[in-house]
């Protein structure tokens, strides 16, 4: 396929980066090396970028979560988000509509409550508790008694997948970044000492010291390849979107209790994913009539308004989740130079900070303090991250 900033040339035979996988996590991570002055990074896609879940998601934003260790990390991209399409050249449709989290049972009022205080002691974006008044009025078509409490984060909102892809690709590869599309990885060499030595594609080899992997609901089997075991699944989201109705939703919202994000766009779609607990989530981006009948019956029970509407698309994408449900970021143990950058159920929001930190630990060998909680080997620890806020099954 084309598109503007990928490579047309050869795959190169060497590289001083090879990222695998050009998702926002990959892409963003490989413009975020090239503005350091890392030169000769490459980025392997199989697909095209964005083909993954990318280019699949409910495109929203928000760094208000209820732990320490997310809302730091996700902070450093909600601030990135506000002028990202200044500085990648081109418009992400980055819409700071706000984003609210709505809380139903006491146990979540609660946890509202206290991540906003949390929120105030880290001094992330502001953020700001909200109750039945407040909700009327942010939300207004939201039925009546429908939360009890949550918290809003004024500088959040929700961005175009896709426009952000290409916005980052452009940008990339203005900075000298090589981005090859329809080129699979199939192996990593790895040396008697225990050093990445280069990769093997589809297209060719590449001799390189260093492989980031950011291969999204693959990047288990990537890892393998250098012989890192990664305790992630591959599971499947599901999203729907409607037909284009009257204005009546400002912000991107987040329902706790029911397991929902959603937004209304510019254009009046209605987006908006749920889960469903216990469900089974297989490795395919096949579509379910269970997802489409969930969707549409917490989504009309959130928004009475949409009784009626009608869904013109429904889509999957596959993530490879954690058992914490936060993602992996930082060396892979026991081979150096291979880098983990994956794990992600909310990459799209935190792509622009997290391609930040990434970088950084690359370039210079040394790990940030946003990212260092995130290392794989919290998991052999026992210490996973405990996150309350995000709608995860
Ligand atoms: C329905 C749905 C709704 C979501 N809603 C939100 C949301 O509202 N907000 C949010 O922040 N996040 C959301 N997410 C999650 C978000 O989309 C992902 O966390 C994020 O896109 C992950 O980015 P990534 O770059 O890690 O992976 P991907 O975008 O999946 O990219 C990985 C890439 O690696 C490539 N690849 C794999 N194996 C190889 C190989 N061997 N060689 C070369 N290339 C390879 C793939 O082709 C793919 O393009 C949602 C996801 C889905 C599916």
């Amino acid at each position: 396929m084309t598109m503007p900033g990928l490579a047309t040339e050869p795959l190169p035979r060497t590289a001083s980066v090879v990222v695998v996988g050009g998702g926002i996590a990959g892409i963003a991570a490989a413009y975020e090396l090239a503005r350091r002055g890392v030169r000769d990074v490459v980025v392997c896609e199989a697909g095209y970028p964005g083909v993954g879940a990318s280019g699949r998601n409910g495109e929203l934003v928000r760094s208000a979560f209820a732990s320490r260790e997310w809302a730091t990390l996700f902070d450093l991209s909600l601030r990135a988000w506000q002028t990202l399409s200044d500085e990648l050249g081109a418009n992400t449709l980055f819409t700071r509509a706000g984003y609210i989290v709505l809380a139903t049972g006491d146990a979540q009022v609660e946890l509202c409550r206290r991540s906003v205080e949390r929120h105030r002691e880290l001094g992330i974006m502001p953020t700001t508790g909200v109750d039945e008044a407040d909700i009327r009025r942010l939300l207004p078509a939201l039925a009546p008694g429908y939360a009890r409490g949550g918290f809003y984060q004024r500088d959040g909102g929700y961005a175009h997948h896709d426009a952000t892809m290409w916005a980052y690709v452009q940008a990339a590869a203005r900075l000298g970044v090589r981005i090859h599309a329809g080129v699979t990885v199939r192996g990593i060499s790895v040396s008697a000492a225990g050093a990445v030595t280069g990769v093997e594609t589809s297209a060719g080899d590449i001799a390189t010291p260093v492989v980031l992997d950011a291969a999204g609901g693959r990047a288990r089997e990537v890892a393998a390849l250098a012989g890192v075991p990664l305790p992630t699944e591959t599971q499947r989201l599901e999203a729907i979107v409607t037909e284009s109705v009257a204005p009546f939703l400002r912000p991107g919202v987040a329902l706790l209790d029911a397991l929902g994000y959603c937004h209304q766009t510019s254009r009046g779609e209605f987006v908006g994913g749920t889960e469903v607990p216990g469900a089974p989530m297989p490795d395919t981006m096949a579509t379910s009539f269970r997802g489409l009948v969930d969707a549409a019956r917490k989504f009309t029970e959130a928004f009475p308004v949409l009784r009626g509407v009608r869904v013109i698309r429904q889509w999957a994408g596959i993530v490879d989740i954690t058992p914490d449900f936060a993602p992996i970021l930082g060396r892979a143990p026991g081979v150096d130079g291979l880098w983990l950058d994956c794990g992600w159920g909310y990459g799209f929001m935190a792509g622009p900070g997290a391609g930040k930190v990434m970088a950084e630990a690359i370039a210079t060998g040394v790990v940030p303090p946003a990212m260092a909680p995130f290392a794989v080997e919290r998991f052999a620890r026992g210490e996973p991250i405990a996150e309350g806020s995000i709608v995860v099954a």
